[in-house]
């Protein structure tokens, strides 16, 4: 998948550190939570979150989600993929 999509972010003009919380609890609930904002302003959203799920990004806000969101995502999938 192309990353042009990159070139659009909303991201691009923010702190790299916002999107890289140390934890999803507790304080860095609020970091994530200003993260998600910039995201749902983002006009590359939905490219966004899909590359994150398909290169597995274990750490990061990407496209709106958390690691914990996206792991919860594609256990899902997965589990909803019919057997070979
Ligand atoms: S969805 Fe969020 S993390 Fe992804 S490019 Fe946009 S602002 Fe950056």
């Amino acid at each position: 998948m192309s990353q042009n999509w990159r070139e659009s972010a909303a991201c691009r003009t923010e702190d790299p550190e916002l999107f890289f919380p140390l934890g999803e609890d507790g304080p860095s609930r609020g970091q994530i939570e200003q993260a998600r904002a910039v995201c749902h302003r983002c006009p590359v959203l939905s490219a966004c979150a899909s590359w994150a799920l398909l290169n597995a990004e274990y750490d990061g806000v990407w496209g709106g989600t958390t690691a914990a969101e996206r792991r919860a995502l594609r256990l899902r999938a997965a589990s909803e993929r019919p057997d070979p």
